[in-house]
């Protein structure tokens, strides 16, 4: 796995708002690490300047092996290829096959001759069906993924994350639109891939309860600043 480290990095909108401010943070191979904070407090930027959506203003992103800034076309691809994505929107093809929709992850970064003609191989299918083993959906495979509850939904976003088998995991607020029980079981599904796959992982969260129990280190974000970076479990609610 990809360590993960930002080096006194601001991000300033083109319309102004800067919404990160001198922050620097260093994220080891295998760590997960909870970045918590009001709406409006970085969160999402912090994401989209680790996989390359959105550019530093200043400082530095290194992710494994890429300083993110400098990365274009196939090195950029790289880098996506090796991070795995998760959204609070599922954003599945509801009407395709839970099946369909982890296999995307598959090909999602790095095209080839089989994405064209919609063609997998053993290898890949192997690869789903352990990624759907891995957030206990096996028996859905062949469902509609559009029929799947919110949890099952996100699940089956988790396990095309991993069917890309990733360096690193980053979800930005992948519990904020499920209920509480079925939110802490996604969050306990993503700490069991953290430990058994040793993958870096990076949540985004607005309840500080759930980074207490889930995460070992919380990050803190206020107005693009960061206020807290140290174990999950002290942090107290000023964060
Ligand atoms: P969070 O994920 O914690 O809610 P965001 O990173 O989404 O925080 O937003 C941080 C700040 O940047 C907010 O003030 C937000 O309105 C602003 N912002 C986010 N995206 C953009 C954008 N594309 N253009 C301009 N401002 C943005
Ligand atoms: P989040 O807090 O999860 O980032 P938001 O509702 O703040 O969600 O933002 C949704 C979308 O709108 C994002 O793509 C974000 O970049 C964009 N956005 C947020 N604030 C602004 C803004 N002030 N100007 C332009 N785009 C913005």
């Amino acid at each position: 796995p990809w360590p993960v480290r930002l080096d006194d990095v601001s991000v300033r909108y083109p319309d102004g708002t800067v919404a990160l401010r001198h922050v620097s943070l260093a994220v080891e191979p295998g760590e997960m690490v909870a970045v918590v904070g009001l709406s409006g407090s970085g969160k999402s930027t912090l994401v989209r300047t680790v996989n390359g959506l959105v550019p530093a203003t200043s400082g530095t992103v290194t992710v494994g092996p890429h300083d993110v800034g400098s990365l274009r076309g196939r090195r950029l691809r790289e880098l996506r290829g090796g991070i795995g994505m998760i959204f609070q929107a599922f954003n599945l093809a509801d009407r395709a096959s839970v099946y369909q929709n982890v296999l995307v992850g598959r090909f999602a970064h790095t095209p080839t001759w089989r994405t064209l003609l919609g063609v997998a191989g053993r290898e890949d299918r192997e690869i789903v069906l352990a990624a759907l083993d891995s957030v206990g959906l096996l028996e859905k495979v062949w469902g509609r993924a559009g029929a799947l509850s919110g949890g099952q939904k996100q699940r089956v976003a988790i396990a095309r994350a991993l069917s890309q088998q990733p360096q690193v995991m980053l979800a930005d607020e992948p519990v904020a639109s499920l209920d509480p029980p079925t939110a802490h079981s996604v969050m306990a599904d993503l700490r069991r891939i953290n430990t058994e796959r040793g993958l870096t992982v990076l949540v985004n969260l607005h309840l500080m309860d759930l980074a207490r129990q889930y995460t070992t280190r919380m990050i803190g974000l206020r107005d693009g600043e960061l206020v807290y970076d140290g174990p999950a479990a002290t942090a107290d609610d000023a964060v």
